[in-house]
């Protein structure tokens, strides 16, 4: 039996959360040259949330671009006098990220540059390469230089190449798009042209908005939404956009199915972002509806774990008729830099982000509603909170069905182990959490919700049907260089 990790105290704000990848963002328009900086900067704060570790903008005027970025979030990397040393071109570029393939570096924030003679690109990536090791040692014999061991080098490289043979741009991604595996959402800056593109199953969100005298791209509408731009449509799986002072014009690659990430509505994305038409918070809430008719409790009162879970709280109570209330407060100011607590206050743990209301919670049956559960620590020791609080019962439901399987496109959790729900039965996972009861939503609970249809999702980690084969990539390029560090020793 594999055993779930030790406790931690990892206190950042999704503690217990797989982490997402990264956010893409760019803009063009002559019009709104000279605010593209601080427009950007906006942009990439509505989308802190897709990654917390680094931050950058590069902006262009088709023949010089300046780049920044920097470890910490948005605002810790960006203020006002950075923001209008950047400002002056037509073209800009951002980016958010948490890694997946690749550390946490410097070297590795975005946006990446790479180049070679005169041929130049910025590119923002968000997604998970699956052939990157092999892709990076084909490119390194092609006489390709990296400096970040990220997978968006090897995007960038690649397009570098082929855009040296003297391809349109568009044919250049084509061709560059050929050669990915894996998940990738990009925008990328050639010259005096804005590119985005999509991977043929489309994992990652991306779409287009309007701006005055031009257009934004952004991993989500939440992006679009802060500036003002409007929303035009999603940019599809396999499609390339090219966007210049001639407008916008659209390239196919073709599509072999369509797979955007479920979790993106169960978790990752803002609840006021919009997929197809639709609020991520709409599906939320559908996820607590019918999370209710497929696991009934009970109770005397609903409690959301915050934030993710309240819009499936709200459904839960909805669709079972108990009433819906905050038990759980939570501090907003926990960040990713925290002091550890000294170990004789190692209980304070949990408590700094939530704290019980014992009015709500003391001699009550408890439905708590959480979206997902990961590694199952964060859970048990909210039972345990609310327990110590005074519930008479605690009914644990999830608004997603157990993860018991790696991501390889682009979430970070490319291991089965630790993912309590791949190494233990549900009712194994309610004895160690210490839950009264706990149930899961089903698979096609969590499909319906979304009102996509279930061949257009990826669901890999709930249900085991991978897209496409991969395997763990994180750190692939540094473990392949110690490998060659030791073969070269030997
Ligand atoms: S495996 Fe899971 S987290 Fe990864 S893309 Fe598919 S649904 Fe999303």
């Amino acid at each position: 039996m594999v055993s779930v990790p030790p406790d931690d105290l990892h206190l950042d704000d999704s503690a217990g959360k797989p982490k997402e990848a990264c956010g893409v963002f760019g803009l063009y328009s002559r019009e709104a040259a000279g605010e593209l900086a601080q427009r950007t900067y906006f942009g990439l704060y509505a989308m802190q949330h897709r990654g917390q570790e680094s931050a950058g903008i590069a902006i262009s005027d088709g023949e010089r671009t300046l780049a920044m970025r920097d470890m910490g979030l948005v605002s810790q990397v960006f203020d006002e006098q950075k923001l209008a040393s950047l400002e002056g071109g037509h073209i800009a570029l951002g980016h958010v990220r948490y890694s997946t393939t690749g550390s946490a570096s410097w070297e590795n924030a975005q946006p990446e540059f790479h180049g070679r003679g005169d041929v130049n690109v910025f590119v923002a990536h968000n997604g998970n390469l699956v052939n990157t090791a092999a892709l990076r040692r084909e490119l390194e014999e092609e006489g390709f230089e990296f400096e970040s061991t990220s997978d968006t080098a090897a995007i960038a490289a690649c397009a570098v190449g082929e855009l040296e043979e003297g391809h349109s741009v568009a044919e250049a991604v084509l061709r560059t798009m050929r050669r990915l595996e894996g998940a990738y959402s990009v925008a990328m800056v050639f010259r005096d042209k804005l590119v985005a593109f999509r991977d043929p199953h489309g994992f990652r969100p991306l779409c287009i908005g309007k701006i005055e005298g031009g257009h934004a791209v952004s991993s989500e509408t939440c992006g679009l939404d802060i500036i003002g731009a409007g929303f035009l449509r999603e940019i599809e799986p396999g499609e390339v956009v090219v966007i210049d002072d001639e407008g916008l014009k659209s390239y196919r690659a073709e599509s072999p199915r369509r797979a955007l990430c479920v979790f993106e509505y169960v978790y990752f994305a803002r609840p006021d972002s919009r997929f197809d038409g639709r609020e991520v918070a709409h599906s939320r809430q559908r996820m607590g509806e019918i999370l209710a008719e497929e696991a009934p409790a009970e109770a005397d009162v609903v409690i959301p774990v915050p934030d993710s879970g309240i819009m499936a709280a709200v459904g839960y109570s909805q669709g079972s008729g108990i009433p819906y209330a905050e038990g759980l407060i939570k501090n907003r100011y926990v960040g990713r830099t925290f002091i550890q607590p000294a170990d004789s206050m190692r209980q304070l743990g949990l408590r700094l982000k939530l704290n019980p209301l014992p009015s709500v919670i003391e001699g009550k049956r408890v439905v708590v509603i959480d979206d997902s559960i990961v590694r199952g620590n964060t859970a048990r020791k909210l039972v345990g909170l609310l327990f110590e609080a005074g519930a008479a019962e605690i009914h644990f439901r999830v608004s997603s069905p157990p993860v018991t399987g790696p991501c390889y496109y682009g979430i970070d959790m490319d291991t089965k182990e630790g993912l309590v729900g791949a190494n233990f039965t549900v009712e194994e996972i309610r004895e160690q959490i210490g839950a009264t009861t706990l149930a899961y939503l089903s698979v096609d609970g969590m499909v319906a919700a979304t009102e996509q249809k279930k061949s257009h999702l990826c669901r890999a980690c709930f249900d085991g049907e991978y897209p496409i084969t991969g395997t763990a990539q994180k750190f692939a390029l540094e473990n392949a260089a110690v490998a060659d560090a030791v073969v070269g020793e030997s």
